[in-house]
């Protein structure tokens, strides 16, 4: 038989890195490339990396690495490609170096150093793709790039200016997806609210009408597909009131991940992010009084560059008023290029980490009480998955890989991708417990 020309492919980074993917592993297995999982199989490896903290660079470096000792034949993409002369300076024999989102090029250059093989009767692909995710949730990328200047990120100038995909496009993917299968899709981007802004909010023509390529045109044409939709990466513009409603009505799940970053006005100044604490506080009530199931998830930065104590004080009582269900919080860290880096009065880095363990104490306070409200309460769950001693399932309350999970003991007859009511009986801060009713 004719040898297989086969791709291994490492896959590094956020959700969106992972659509890249995806779509990177799509795109080869239409050619007739197979996909492999272990190095000793492949005739080449791509790595696609990602460049967004020092942690992660490392990390990818340390990928691209280890592939060039297994395997020796590596072609790296993603946003640490933007990187190139960084990359060479650790690893000169690597093949051949692509930025972010750069699809067309990755296809390029596994065509130069392993060209496809032509046969009419490879495209054996899924019309949904390839996936990398479980085959009941799936990620829906609806953007690349990002209009906005936060002086912590260096996004941009990875990844470039906001460009939103048309809506119809999106639509169709969606469709495609829940054909397939698919329960719950996650709508990803770099800044989910400003869809549709980078080409005048385009009207599209889906099923007949007349649509915009606008944030809560995408909310309310995604929750009219019956199945759960989760929104991720929601910049806190005021627009982003308008599609509470739809998760009161059941449309949109009632889960918003909106990141704040901070709660004092001087330094979000600093980080170029929009100010107004109080405005946030009244915002969240407002929330809770349109859809009191809503659950918030928010990330903050502790240590920025000029934070005083009672600055991170400001924050901590931000966070006892605002009760927020789920928080990411990270030291701040110098990535290179990052225009925060040049501001004074640097944190020592024992502070932050002070800061960071203060601040992770009291949010782990809140959570455990937020679930706990939750006992007693009738909830329907995703099964994530079955395992000897019952299902790992997930509420509305929680993303894949970021939140909890609901454990159900005993349920082994259930299924992955089934929607189960199950009566909760008990919450730790982070996971629940519960039987089905
Ligand atoms: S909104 Fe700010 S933090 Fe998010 S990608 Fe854009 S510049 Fe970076």
């Amino acid at each position: 038989m004719k040898h297989i020309p086969t791709v291994g492919f490492i896959s590094l980074g956020c959700p969106k890195a992972l659509v890249d993917s995806e779509k990177i592993l799509t795109g080869l297995r239409t050619e007739g490339y197979a996909i492999s999982s272990t190095y000793q199989d492949a005739d080449i490896v791509v790595v696609n990396t990602c460049g967004f903290i020092d942690a992660a660079v490392e990390e990818s470096l340390d990928s691209i690495g280890e592939a060039i000792k297994e395997h020796g034949r590596v072609i790296v993409t993603g946003c640490l490609g933007a990187r190139e002369a960084d990359i060479r300076a650790r690893h000169p024999q690597v093949l051949q170096v692509t930025g972010a989102h750069a699809y067309e090029e990755v296809m390029a250059a596994v065509h130069t150093h392993l060209p496809p093989r032509h046969d009419p009767f490879v495209s054996l692909v899924p019309p949904q793709g390839v996936k990398l995710t479980p085959s009941h949730y799936a990620y829906l990328k609806i953007s690349e790039g990002c209009n906005h200047r936060c002086t912590f990120c260096i996004i941009p100038s990875l990844r470039g200016d906001l460009v939103s995909r048309p809506l119809d496009d999106v639509l169709l993917e969606a469709e495609k997806l829940v054909a397939a299968g698919v329960k719950e899709i996650l709508v990803v981007s770099q800044d989910t609210s400003a869809y549709g802004v980078d080409i005048n909010y385009q009207a599209v023509n889906w099923r007949g009408q007349s649509v915009q390529t606008r944030f809560y045109e995408l909310a309310d044409k995604l929750g009219e597909l019956g199945c759960w939709v989760r929104m991720h990466y929601v910049y806190p513009y005021p627009h982003v009131d308008k599609i509470i409603p739809l998760m009161a009505e059941g449309k949109l799940l009632p889960y918003l991940d909106i990141p704040f970053q901070h709660a004092n006005n001087r330094l979000l100044k600093l980080m170029k992010r929009p100010a107004a604490s109080q405005n946030n506080l009244e915002r969240i009530n407002a929330w809770r009084a349109i859809c009191p199931e809503i659950s918030l998830r928010s990330t903050f930065i502790v240590g920025f560059p000029g934070e005083t104590e009672q600055e991170f004080t400001e924050l901590l009582d931000f966070l006892t008023e605002a009760r927020l269900d789920r928080v990411g919080c990270f030291a701040y860290s110098p990535v290179q290029g990052a225009v925060a880096n040049t501001l004074p009065n640097a944190v020592p880095e024992e502070v932050k980490q002070e800061r960071l363990a203060r601040f992770m104490a009291l949010q782990a306070e809140i959570s455990a009480e937020r679930l706990q409200q939750r006992v007693g309460r009738i909830e329907t769950v995703l099964v994530d998955e079955v395992v000897a001693e019952g299902a790992v399932a997930r509420s509305k309350a929680d993303a894949p890989e970021i939140d909890g999970q609901v454990f159900i003991d005993g349920a082994t007859h259930l299924n992955v991708g089934d929607f189960v009511k199950i009566e909760i009986e008990e919450a730790d801060e982070h996971d629940l417990w519960g039987h089905l009713v």
